[in-house]
């Protein structure tokens, strides 16, 4: 009888797209699931090459150790490797206190990887100090759906609804380069004639589609969003049997926009002022509209503000919970949603619960068998526990698990200085990441489709990552790992089965907002997947939201009034230009994983900076040209191409690589007040040929 093929997904984006893989013939062959929702037989380059992952000769299968500082990592047998940890835990926080050790998790982490890091965290080192990448990614769409809906779920509707809306407004997401096999969803609304309005400083392939491109000067999507709905307001569109039946707090809104009249928005913006108009026209006059937003509109210092404008123009037009339309922001991270669930963010406890909440905290305690007491309070976020490295109070010792901080976070030549600063690092991966080449251990744990775990998709719907083959000798699971470390360190009821653990955090999640009680791998297995809030195994799930009133105290959803900020850095004579930031078709995040795949390398092999032919002209560069972009930050040094689809007033820089073609060297830490996300999206920044710079030839000479 012929081996079945297992039913997995993919091990990169948040679209999660169903694989199946047949490890029957010797080697590991993948192909896509022609019946998943979300991909429905459509893979990316990325997931078409994933199974080059398994069993790649770069792969860590052993322990490392570093024996001083400045010695190279040898290997080591997994007792010392887990006894160096527990002695360098226990030391700092008999010298430091109980927060001298920090945990940063990854938005990559199955939902019970996530769940566990953080009782781990609680539990077994009682530190407050946990944190995480999506922090760096999701949380001004979090912060800000929080504040308006009372929830955070990516899209409140399955991703399929997209193909019904009739026009689209599509804010600072790039799905045909990030998530292609979603854009069926979108091109069969096209093809039914639906009209779709992209707002990017970049002609990207998902603009090139569009009826519409908006190009507003990096950081301004906040007051194209107020001058779309004053549109709305002057000309009578509203709706306002909506606004008033489920909403809160539309006058000050109002009053707010008013300002923002679209000749005015125009000179912030950039956007003509007519094509402002037509596009408030064509939203408010659609049978069915959407507004989807993503890290374009959100990774800013006032993100939580810039999301919070969409909300209100949605709000505006009446289109939350309403079938086929709504707002919705498109998740990043393979579990970017069920990563910031269940307790691996500084402020937070399982089923989307509030730390310093009297009764999450005691339902919590409760579950995990602890007194109370013993619960720490928030701990700082992300990029404020790293940059506290080295100062009284911050953490001397770190588990990085599964993120490559030293590519990934803001200001990275700062964030590897900080690293340097800790006593101690271990760093849990399946390949040696730059972060984990300055650990002082290392510890290779098992991937994607060699352990089971589950994710939460973009649409919020829980699905199970079966596993398909076995893990090398000498790997372990994390949940394995988290399990033996907590023993060490004196912890009980910790499980390394991952069934067992999802069992319990669909207790500790019981009531929350992100309720899973409802969930497990049997009914994920029978119905492709499960929509929370689910809080009974009867609960059908919930694949559509909002549509009777919202999870907020009065059932309504809130308007917030919210002005353009001056951004954290604008150009000026020494560094003239804008820099934004983002993903390519054939990378992913920080590269640890597609950067060692072998077609998407050849690809895409460099970062590349492309820059329109008249800024290109005047600083005397052609494609292929190396080029220095300088921030007051650092520098990098990247080859060039000419792009006549960005504005010419801005450069994109992908941020995949790290070393000198690292992006993330450039941008700017100043954090949202409400979410703490830093603001990757735009800085000022100076671009030169890299022959006619002295300065920064000196620089870049030292890599
Ligand atoms: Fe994987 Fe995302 Fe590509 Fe799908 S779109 S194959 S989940 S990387």
């Amino acid at each position: 009888m012929a081996a079945v093929p297992t039913k997995t997904h993919c091990p990169y984006c948040s679209l999660q797209c169903g694989i199946e893989l047949d490890a029957s013939g010797g080697s590991v062959a993948l192909t896509p699931q022609d019946d998943f929702p979300t991909n429905r037989g459509g893979l990316c380059a990325k997931g078409w090459t994933a199974a080059e992952l398994l069993g790649h000769p770069e792969r860590l299968t052993t322990p490392l150790v570093r024996d001083r500082r400045e010695s190279p990592l040898r290997s080591a047998t997994w007792n010392e490797a887990l006894e160096r940890i527990v002695a360098a835990f226990q030391l700092a926080q008999q010298q430091h206190g109980r927060d001298a050790v920090g945990c940063f998790g990854g938005g990559g982490l199955t939902n019970e990887k996530a769940y566990q890091f953080g009782k781990f965290a609680r539990v077994a080192l009682r530190t407050s100090a946990i944190d995480y990448n999506g922090r760096f990614c999701m949380s001004s769409a979090a912060a800000a759906s929080n504040r308006s809906f009372g929830i955070d779920r990516g899209l409140p509707f399955p991703l399929a609804d997209v193909a019904h809306a009739d026009v689209l407004l599509i804010v600072g997401s790039n799905p045909a380069e990030t998530l292609p096999p979603a854009m069926q969803f979108f091109d069969e609304g096209r093809a039914r004639g639906a009209k779709h309005i992209v707002v990017d400083p970049r002609r990207t392939p998902t603009a090139t589609r569009a009826e519409l491109h908006l190009q507003p000067v990096p950081g301004t999507d906040l007051a194209l969003a107020n001058g779309l709905l004053n549109v709305v307001i002057r000309e009578g569109l509203l709706d306002g049997d909506y606004i008033a039946d489920r909403t809160t707090g539309f006058e000050a809104v109002r009053r707010a926009v008013r300002l923002y009249w679209p000749d005015r928005v125009e000179r912030i913006t950039g956007v003509p002022e007519n094509d402002i108009v037509a596009a408030a026209r064509m939203l408010a006059k659609a049978d069915r509209a959407m507004i989807l937003s993503a890290r374009g509109a959100e990774q800013h210092s006032r993100g939580t503000d810039t999301v919070q404008a969409l909300i209100n123009l949605a709000l505006a037009l009446g289109l939350p919970g309403r079938e086929y339309q709504g707002f919705a922001t498109i998740t990043g991270q393979g579990n970017g949603q069920g990563g910031r669930e269940h307790g691996q963010k500084c402020d937070q406890l399982p089923g989307y619960r509030k730390l310093d909440d009297p009764a999450a905290r005691a339902h919590v305690a409760r579950v995990w068998g602890i007194d109370l007491a013993d619960l720490p309070m928030p701990g700082r976020s992300a990029y404020e526990m790293l940059d506290a490295i080295g100062t009284p109070g911050g953490v001397r010792a770190m588990w990085v698990m599964a993120s490559n901080i030293v590519v990934s976070a803001p200001n990275t030549r700062r964030i590897a200085q900080k690293i340097g600063q800790l006593d101690f690092l271990v760093v849990s991966d399946t390949f040696l990441s730059e972060t984990a080449e300055l650990a002082d251990v290392v510890l290779p744990t098992a991937q994607w489709a060699e352990e089971s775990g589950t994710m939460t998709n973009l649409e919020g719907r829980v699905i199970l990552r079966r596993k398909a083959v076995d893990a090398p000798g000498g790997v372990r699971s994390d949940l394995d790992v988290l399990a033996d470390l907590a023993k060490r360190l004196g912890a009980q009821g910790f499980s390394s089965d991952s069934e067992e653990v999802f069992d319990e955090l669909s207790r500790a999640s019981a009531g929350g907002k992100a309720d899973y009680r409802g969930i497990s791998y049997a009914r994920i297995t029978k119905e492709q997947g499960v929509f929370w809030p689910c809080p009974s195994p009867s609960y059908p799930g919930t694949a559509r939201m909002f549509t009777e009133d919202f999870p907020t105290p009065d059932r309504r959803a809130h308007f917030h009034a919210v002005d353009q900020p001056a951004p954290a850095e604008l150009p000026d004579d020494e560094f003239p230009y804008y820099l934004t930031t983002g993903r390519l078709l054939r990378q992913y995040q920080s590269g640890t994983q597609t950067r060692r795949v072998a077609q998407l390398a050849k690809a895409a092999g460099e970062p590349v900076v492309e820059l329109h032919p008249t800024l290109a002209q005047s600083v005397g560069v052609r494609t292929g040209d190396k080029v220095v972009l300088r921030t007051r930050r650092g520098e990098v040094v990247m080859t060039a191409r000419t792009e006549s689809g960005i504005r010419p007033d801005t450069v994109f820089a992908p941020f995949h690589w790290g070393g000198a073609g690292s992006v993330n060297r450039l941008t700017i830490p100043t954090l949202d007040p409400h979410s703490r996300m830093p603001s990757f999206k735009v800085c000022a920044v100076a671009v030169a040929r890299a022959d006619t710079t002295d300065l920064m030839k000196g620089e870049v000479a030292h890599e």
